[in-house]
């Protein structure tokens, strides 16, 4: 069996038809293989397991969720609980999973890690490796994780499994920090991970790793919540672009592309290629390097270069406000959503 670890939750007041329109809808968009579908299940393949309805115990619709482990059911199941909080909060603070799923304990994704060496990487970024408890799940279908930072001086608190089955982030002094970063290599025979963490003014990350690379111990532990978001880009012909905060994950996709992929990648920084940021590009992609010092910016240059690039897979790492108009030019251009990976990777 591919997927052992199931689990369903009723979904009060939902209508299958409606609920099954949707997932159809979103099954399609994203080039997901629908394997079962009439009035009673529906069942659709996504990359780390399955996900569907089926009818509910005491309601007339159930959410159904399977994996091939409990991390990752555990992943399914808060994914699809934050869909429900958009739309539907109530029903979403309500749902019980069948599979109990053991509220309070650390989330099945988390794991701690601890800082072990910490190099610069040019004048802008930091690169850390973290030495870490099992690493087993990150591979590369999902190369994002969150980085979860205790706070300066105050003991940490550490999230945990929500009643809903979702994670349960504290608040208050002890909140750990906990933004996005990319695996951008992993040594699953040493258990470590290598991070490269870019240097922004004000970043809450900048003035850890900082920290950390000049000695400091007492925030040496982390926790990693992961893996999470897309993976490896499999595609002939790439669009690509992205800032600082996209590097790692570029330099990750451009080694892993398909042999005799072509293509464009735009790389903005503030004084363009002088970041010094090492990313191998494969023959057939061409670099080019912007400046912001010199007033390039990466969501324009995108948008122009889309026209000699038609059938290219588009992948843009960016500024929010940037990334939504890449994500709605590309819509505009009939670019089929699957073609387009474009993430708001910070906000301004
Ligand atoms: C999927 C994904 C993968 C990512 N991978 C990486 C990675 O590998 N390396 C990496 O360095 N970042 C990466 N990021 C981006 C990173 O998560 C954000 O930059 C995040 O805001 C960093 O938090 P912070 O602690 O540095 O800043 P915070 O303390 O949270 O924010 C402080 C201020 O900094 C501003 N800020 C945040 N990022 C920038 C920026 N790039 N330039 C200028 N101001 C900024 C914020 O708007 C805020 O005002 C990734 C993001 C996503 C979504």
């Amino acid at each position: 069996m591919k997927y052992p670890y199931e689990a369903q939750a009723d979904l009060p007041g939902i209508a299958f038809s409606a609920m099954r329109q949707m997932i159809l809808a979103q099954a399609k968009a994203s080039r997901l293989t629908v394997l079962e579908d009439d009035e009673m299940r529906l069942t659709v393949e996504t990359a780390h397991g399955l996900i569907g309805l089926r009818p509910g115990v005491e309601s007339e619709t159930a959410g159904m969720v399977a994996a091939t482990d409990e991390r990752w059911l555990f992943v399914m199941k808060n994914a699809v609980v934050q869909q429900m909080q958009h739309a539907l909060p109530a029903v979403a603070e309500a749902m019980r999973w069948s599979d109990g799923g053991a509220p309070g304990r650390l989330p099945p994704n988390f794991s701690f890690a601890r800082v072990t060496d910490v190099v610069e990487l040019g004048p802008a970024f930091l690169r850390l490796t973290l030495s870490g408890e099992d690493l087993s799940s990150y591979g590369d279908s999902a190369i994002h994780f969150r980085l979860v930072q205790p706070p300066k001086g105050v003991e940490p608190q550490w999230p945990s499994v929500a009643a809903n089955g979702s994670i349960a982030w504290p608040e208050g002094p002890g909140a750990p920090h906990r933004p996005v970063y990319t695996a951008r290599s992993i040594d699953h025979a040493c258990n470590t991970l290598v991070t490269d963490v870019f240097l922004h003014n004000g970043g809450r990350t900048s003035e850890w790793a900082t920290e950390i690379s000049r000695g400091g111990r007492e925030r040496q532990v982390v926790g990693l919540v992961g893996p999470s978001g897309g993976g490896l880009l499999s595609a002939h012909h790439v669009l690509m672009a992205t800032d600082e905060t996209g590097f790692p994950a570029a330099a990750r996709l451009l080694e892993n592309l398909p042999e005799g992929a072509t293509g464009q990648i735009f790389l903005e920084a503030e004084h363009g290629k002088a970041c010094d940021y090492p990313i191998d590009v494969p023959e057939g992609v061409e670099a080019v390097w912007l400046s912001r010092a010199h007033g390039d910016v990466l969501g324009d240059t995108t948008l122009a270069a889309m026209e000699n690039h038609a059938g290219a897979k588009i992948w843009f790492a960016g500024e929010g406000q940037q990334s939504t108009q890449v994500r709605n030019a590309a819509k505009a251009a009939g670019w089929e959503s699957g073609d387009v990976r474009v993430s708001s990777f910070w906000r301004v």
